[in-house]
């Protein structure tokens, strides 16, 4: 069995964004030289997601305003985590969109359907952060 481990790092602009990642798995799928396998991409952080759905930027508005009636940013003093942080709904919106994704990996390509794209979910950005990608197989 061989195996390929990736960081991908991101510091986004803002507080929350939604980055199409499948062309950077899809190149490390083409590094591993793993035609058979599996892929895991995992956000390495408790404020991050990362998930399969439609690359569409309604979709994208609606996850958005969504998440933010379940767990909505402001006040920030309605959270018992926040006081030294103010991040409390970040950690909440990751536990939701979830932390990672594994996807099968056949005749070389990821085998996704016909609309999956592979996104990383950033919830408390404006800082370096980083998802792992590690591809077993042969
Ligand atoms: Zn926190």
């Amino acid at each position: 069995m061989k195996s390929h481990r990736k960081e991908l790092w991101f510091q986004t602009p803002g507080r929350r964004a939604y980055i199409n990642i499948t062309p950077a798995v899809s190149a490390e799928v083409r590094a591993s030289g793993i035609t058979e396998g599996m892929v895991l991409v995992n956000a390495m952080h408790i404020t991050a997601s990362v998930f399969i759905n439609d690359d569409e930027h309604g979709l994208h508005s609606d996850f958005e305003r969504w998440l933010e009636k379940l767990a909505p940013e402001k006040p920030h003093n309605q959270y018992a985590h926040n006081g030294y942080e103010d991040n409390a709904d970040a950690h909440l919106k990751r536990q939701i969109m979830g932390r990672e994704v594994v996807v099968a990996i056949t005749a070389g390509s990821l085998d996704l359907g016909p609309w999956e794209q592979i996104f990383y979910g950033e919830f408390d950005g404006k800082r370096r952060k980083r998802v792992l990608v590690k591809i077993i197989g042969e």
